[in-house]
C-alpha cells in the first residue's frame, strides 16, 4: 500500500484514535460523540495539532466543536443557493455555476481533512445533502458548452482519487477543444503531502498546450512543513502551479503578525497566495466568522508595503454572483484637475500628475 492510502486508511477520525494524540477536552469528546457530523484528519495533519491547546489553530480546524449547534448567522440551505443550483440552467449536479467562462466541477465529496470551517459543509461534512457526482455526466455538460474556457475541478478533495481516475479526467477535459486550462482545488499538499506521489507525477507530468494549475489550502503557518516544501516542488517539478486559497478564521489567522507570517512562509515554500476568502455564511460555522473588513484590515496593515507583493493574496467574498473583491481603499486621498494625493502604508503622501481625458 502507498504511503498516502495508508494515511486515508489510519485516517483520526474516532475518539479512541484523537484520544492517543492530543488531551481530548470534555467540550471536544461531547461534540464528537453528540454531533452528526463527519471529521476526521490524516496523521500526518493530526501530528501538528497541540496536544494541551483546545485552541491550537490546527486543531480547531480538524475536532467538531459543541459550538457548530449555533447557527445565528449562517444561512439554511446555503450550498443550493450559493452554487445556483436552484436557478433556470439546467446542469448536472457536479456543475457549479457563476460565471460565464468558468464552472466548478465538483467530481467527489471524500476529504483528507473535513475541514470545520468548510462552505461546503452541508455536502461535505454533515452529509445532509446528496449530490450526484457523475463525472461522464459533466464532462458532456462542459463539451456541450463553448463558451467554458476553464474548468475547476473540485470536491471534496480531487486528489483522494485514483491516480487511474485522475489521469482519466485530465485526459477528457484536454481533448474539449474549447477548454484553456484545467485547475485543481486540493488541500492534500497541506493535509497529505504524502499524495504527491511519482505515480501522480507521471499523470501530471508530460507537457501538453492546455496547463493544470492548483489550489490548495493553508490557513496558519503551523500547516506548512518540510514535506509541504517537498510536495509543492514536485509539483512545480511537472508544471504545475500552486497557489494558496486560505479561509480568515476568527482566532486562527486574523491577527496581523500571524496572517504576514502565514503569506511569506507560503513563498518560502513556493506556494503564491491568491485568494483569501470571508469565512462563508454556511450554518453551523458562526464562530469561525469575523466582521467582514477583517480581512481587508489585515490587508492594509499587514501585507501591502510591508512585505513583498508577491505574498499579496486578493480578498473576496465568495458569493452566489461570483467572488467580490473587498480591498483597502485607502490610496486616493483626493483628486483635482491637475493632481492626485496618494496615500501609503506608512500613511505618507505623494502628488502624482493627473492627465485628462
Ligand atoms: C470560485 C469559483 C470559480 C473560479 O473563480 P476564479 O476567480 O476564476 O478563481 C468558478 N466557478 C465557481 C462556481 C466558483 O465558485
Ligand atoms: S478540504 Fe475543502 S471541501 Fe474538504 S472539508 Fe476542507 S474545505 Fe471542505
Amino acid at each position: 500500500m502507498e504511503e498516502w492510502t495508508e494515511q486515508i486508511k489510519n485516517s483520526v477520525n474516532t475518539l479512541e484514535r484523537l484520544k492517543t494524540l492530543v488531551n481530548v477536552t470534555k467540550e471536544e469528546e461531547e461534540a464528537i460523540t453528540t454531533l452528526k457530523t463527519r471529521w476526521g484528519t490524516t496523521p500526518y495533519f493530526a501530528s501538528l495539532m497541540d496536544k494541551d491547546d483546545p485552541e491550537c489553530p490546527i486543531r480547531r480546524q480538524v475536532v467538531p466543536s459543541l459550538k457548530e449547534k449555533v447557527n445565528k448567522f449562517g444561512i439554511d440551505n446555503y450550498l443550493i443557493w450559493k452554487e445556483n443550483r436552484a436557478t433556470e440552467e439546467v446542469r448536472p449536479d457536479s456543475i457549479a455555476r457563476q460565471y460565464h467562462d468558468r464552472i466548478a466541477f465538483t467530481v467527489t465529496e471524500i476529504c483528507a481533512n473535513y475541514c470545520r470551517h468548510c462552505f461546503r459543509k452541508e455536502l461535505v461534512v454533515d452529509q445532509e445533502l446528496s449530490l450526484r457526482m457523475d463525472v461522464d455526466e459533466g464532462l458532456k455538460w462542459i463539451s456541450d458548452h463553448e463558451e467554458i474556457r476553464d474548468v475547476l475541478v473540485t470536491g471534496g478533495d480531487p486528489f483522494l482519487l485514483s491516480d487511474e481516475k485522475i489521469e482519466y479526467l485530465i485526459k477528457k477535459l484536454r481533448e474539449i477543444p474549447h477548454l484553456e486550462m484545467v485547475r485543481f482545488g486540493t488541500r492534500t499538499p497541506i493535509v497529505l503531502p504524502q499524495r504527491i506521489t511519482e505515480g501522480l507525477k507521471k499523470v501530471l507530468s508530460p507537457y501538453h498546450k492546455v496547463p493544470i494549475w492548483i489550489n490548495t489550502q493553508c490557513n496558519h503557518p503551523k500547516e506548512i512543513t518540510e514535506k509541504t516544501a517537498k510536495a509543492v516542488f514536485d509539483l512545480l517539478s511537472c508544471g504545475v502551479n500552486v497557489g494558496n486559497q486560505a479561509v480568515l478564521l476568527k482566532g486562527i489567522n486574523d491577527n496581523s503578525e500571524i496572517f504576514r507570517e502565514l503569506h511569506q512562509k507560503l513563498l518560502s515554500v513556493r506556494i503564491r497566495p491568491y485568494y483569501v476568502f470571508y469565512c462563508e455564511p454556511a450554518p453551523g460555522i458562526d464562530h469561525f466568522r469575523t466582521p467582514v473588513e477583517k480581512g481587508a484590515e489585515l490587508i492594509r496593515d499587514s501585507i501591502r508595503g510591508h512585505t513583498t507583493g508577491l505574498a499579496q493574496p486578493m480578498y473576496v467574498i465568495a458569493t452566489n454572483i461570483g467572488k467580490i473583491p473587498l480591498m483597502p481603499d485607502y490610496y486616493i486621498m483626493g483628486k483635482d484637475d491637475k493632481e492626485y494625493t496618494l496615500k501609503n502604508y506608512k500613511g505618507e503622501t505623494v502628488k502624482w500628475p493627473n492627465i485628462p481625458e
